[in-house]
Parts: C-alpha cells; sequence; structure tokens
C-alpha cells in the first residue's frame, strides 16, 4: 500500500470508452479489461470511485439538436449513465470485486442515492464506488460529476482517460507537429485556450485546488503505474 503515490482517487471514463469498435452501447470485453484494471489497482490498495459517463447511449444536446426538450434530453443522458454504472458494478462483481453505484437522481430501486459521508464510507471499505447521473441536474455533464464528487470525497488525484495520451497545444489528429504537456497549471490551461475538461468541471478542480491526470487508458497496467506514481499523459495542477 505504501508504494502508492495516491490514495484515493476519482477516475472518469466517457461512455464511448464503453462501445470499443461499436457505434453504440457496451461492448462486454471492453468494459470487462476496463473492470480488470480497476480491480488492480484497488488490489494495490487504492480507494477508487469511478464516474461514466453516458455518451454511448444519450447526450442532452444531442438529443436537442433532433428536437428533443433539452431537459427531456439531459434527463435521459443521465439515466444512460446510471445504465453504463450498472454495467461497470456488474462487471467489477463478476471479477471478484465489491462495487456499489450511487445515483444523483433518485433511482433507488436499482442502486443507492448519493449521499456523502455514506458514500466515504463504502471507499474506506474498499468498495469501488461507481456516482451515476452526474450532478443530477440537466445542463451539466459527467466532467463536471466527476470534479464535484472528487471534492466532496476528498480525492487525491481526478483521473480522466480520453482517446488522447493527454494534453497537446493542438489536435494531434490534425496537426504533426501536436506537442504533449506532460505538466500544466490551471492557469497555462485558461491562458493557452486548452480543451481538458469542460468549463464548469474546470472551474470547480481549479477553484478545490484538485490536480488532473488526462490519459490514455487503452494500455493495460496503466491505471496502476499512474497510481504507483509514473508521470503518464499530463497532469494538471495549481
Ligand atoms: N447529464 C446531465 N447532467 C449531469 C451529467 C450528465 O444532464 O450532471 C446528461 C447530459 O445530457 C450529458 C449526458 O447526461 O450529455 C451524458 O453525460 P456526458 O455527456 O458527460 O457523457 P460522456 O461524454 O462522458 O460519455
Amino acid at each position: 500500500m505504501s508504494q502508492l503515490a495516491c490514495r484515493r482517487v476519482l477516475l472518469k471514463l466517457s461512455g464511448e470508452a464503453l462501445m470499443g469498435d461499436e457505434d453504440y452501447g457496451i461492448d462486454p470485453k471492453i468494459i470487462g479489461r476496463l473492470a480488470d484494471e480497476v480491480i488492480e489497482a484497488r488490489a494495490a490498495g487504492a480507494e477508487i470511485a469511478l464516474v461514466i459517463g453516458g455518451g454511448n447511449i444519450f447526450r442532452g444536446a444531442g438529443l436537442a439538436a433532433g428536437g428533443m426538450d433539452r431537459v427531456t434530453g439531459d434527463q435521459m443522458g443521465m439515466l444512460a449513465t446510471v445504465i453504463n454504472a450498472l454495467a461497470m458494478q456488474d462487471a467489477l462483481e463478476k471479477r471478484g470485486g465489491r462495487a456499489r453505484v450511487m445515483s444523483a437522481i433518485k433511482i433507488n430501486d436499482v442502486c443507492e442515492d448519493y449521499i456523502r459521508r455514506r458514500a466515504i464510507r463504502h471507499l474506506e471499505k474498499g468498495r469501488i464506488t461507481i456516482f451515476a447521473a452526474g450532478v443530477g441536474a440537466p445542463f451539466f455533464t459527467t466532467d463536471s460529476g466527476a470534479a464535484l464528487r472528487a471534492i466532496e470525497i476528498g480525492a487525491d488525484l481526478l483521473l480522466k482517460a480520453t482517446k488522447v495520451d493527454g494534453v497537446y497545444d493542438k489536435d494531434p489528429k490534425k496537426h504533426s507537429d501536436a506537442v504533449r504537456f506532460d505538466s500544466l497549471t490551471y492557469d497555462d490551461v485558461i491562458s493557452r485556450d486548452l480543451q481538458v475538461m469542460d468549463t464548469a468541471a474546470f472551474a470547480l478542480a481549479r477553484d478545490s485546488d484538485l490536480p488532473l491526470r488526462i490519459f490514455d487508458m487503452s494500455q493495460p497496467g496503466v491505471l496502476l503505474r499512474i497510481l504507483r506514481g509514473e508521470n503518464i499523459g499530463t497532469l494538471v495542477r495549481g
């Protein structure tokens, strides 16, 4: 346990991370691999909270663009995050992990309501705690939910898994000379207008001095390596 650089972390996965090569839904192989990574990190002694997006199923903004009421769309998006959280809970438990889903909106026939003190208790008992439904309000994203919950539970670090292996000075898919940053301050992110998380989530993290690490989770073992202190991806802090 002592070899870990972080004791309690919150890992944010996008809904799209669960799709694999599909264009919708959940690929059981992918969610299984992600669950393996989380269990490995938990077994090393870290207390792990998860936030999973819903973009593999619904996003409110996308539904609104198709003509739906935005608030209804966002509510569907929040329910999508609950579906993903339940799938992850199942994948973790199938592998011998102990997990709990806590939702910001009340759906307590299928999971627990989010109660901060209870969430911290779950983490202290070694349960992988999955926070669903973001902040529980429309017009927010699960990035904001991740930042908020990370601050509430006193996480040492917010890990954001993306398809790109960190933050670049320009889009590496469009520019072959794009340069990746090893570390940035919050002020660097603002002055260079870099896209790290959505604005509300970033403001929450900066105001509470919550360090963020943006990294690519496709390499096996990367989560544990980060928890052991390797400088993988891009670290953003004050
Ligand atoms: N959402 C919301 N409030 C929240 C979190 C999420 O209304 O606090 C809705 C919103 O419509 C969002 C969708 O849920 O688009 C799915 O979340 P997100 O887009 O963050 O998922 P990701 O892009 O990470 O897969």
